[in-house]
């Protein structure tokens, strides 16, 4: 009697302790993906075919073209239908959309593809090791287990999403004239893809990067992480650019481009910024040399 009864004592001391290391997890892991960042904006052309479609903060994007277009991440599972409306504002139709890509599958990301997915009937590429995560519903073994396990009993996870095609680093993925180039720059997770592509504005060719972050997070850690990172720097540095954006717009300064674009003899011009790249991946090296860690 006694000893099952200490038995019990015992496993509800440790399930307290769990639960209160998994609640100042998750306040971290919010604050670092700012949960905040998802109020709704007003969609707007970056350059040529390439719009913003995202929330305040976390970014979503959508290239047009004649045969279909194609939307670069969902955001949570609450931003989806803020991109379906924003994508409609601009006058597309989401049943337009063909492909669906993904920077990395943490519910900031990923979350919203599966209601993108249904509601556009698009094919979902994902490189082999974000594929895995998505198809899932952000379950990652390499985020630590008190997270792990809000993922499993689907406080933190998302619906999972039907993952069409698994793409290698460096293939291109094609819609019609639209053509993008997946990076695999791993060390925020193991598949975190950066897309390379081309937009026409005017008599303008643009090159265009879309970044994944290289911040890595105390709660999503493996073994090569840093040597990930080193190989992400350079080969990010290797990259032609005169437009960047990442995943989180703050990052990228999308609401003061915005601005400017507004009073812009070009409203292209303020988007071109090669500078703010580079600072961007030198600050990513300098996080990498210092250890730091988010
Ligand atoms: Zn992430």
């Amino acid at each position: 009697m006694l000893h099952s009864f200490d038995k019990r004592r015992r496993l509800a001391i440790l399930l307290a302790v769990l639960s209160v290391v998994a609640l100042v997890l998750v306040g971290r892991w919010l604050n670092a993906t700012k949960v905040g960042g998802q109020q709704p904006v007003e969609p707007f052309r970056i350059a040529g075919n390439f719009y913003y479609v995202g929330a305040n903060d976390v970014a979503a994007f959508l290239i047009t073209g004649p045969e279909g277009h194609v939307v670069l991440d969902g955001g949570y599972p609450s931003t989806a239908p803020m991109i379906m409306a924003s994508i409609a504002k601009l006058g597309f139709d989401i049943k337009d959309v063909k492909v669906l890509l993904n920077s990395e599958p943490h519910p900031d990301h990923g979350g919203g593809l599966t209601m993108l997915q249904k509601a556009s009937g698009a094919q979902l590429w994902a490189s082999e090791a974000s594929a895995d995560s998505l198809a899932s519903g952000g379950d990652d073994p390499d985020i630590i287990l008190p997270l792990r396990a809000l993922i499993w009993i689907g406080i933190l996870g998302y619906p999972p999403a039907r993952v069409d095609h698994r793409f290698k680093d460096g293939d291109t993925i094609r819609v019609g004239p639209i053509a993008l180039t997946a990076h695999v720059t791993a060390g925020h997770t193991r598949g975190c893809t950066s897309w390379s592509f081309s937009v026409r504005d005017g008599d303008r060719v643009l090159n265009v990067v879309s970044v994944c972050d290289l911040g890595v997070h105390a709660t999503s850690r493996y073994p090569e992480q840093d040597a990930d990172r080193e190989r992400s720097v350079r080969v990010l540095r290797g990259l032609a650019v005169d437009i960047w954006v990442t995943n989180h717009a703050r990052m990228w300064d999308r609401y003061r481009k915005f601005v400017a674009s507004t009073t812009a003899k070009n409203p292209v011009d303020p988007f071109i910024d090669p500078e703010g790249y580079r600072a961007f991946i030198d600050a990513a090296e300098a996080e990498l040399r210092q250890g730091r860690v988010h």
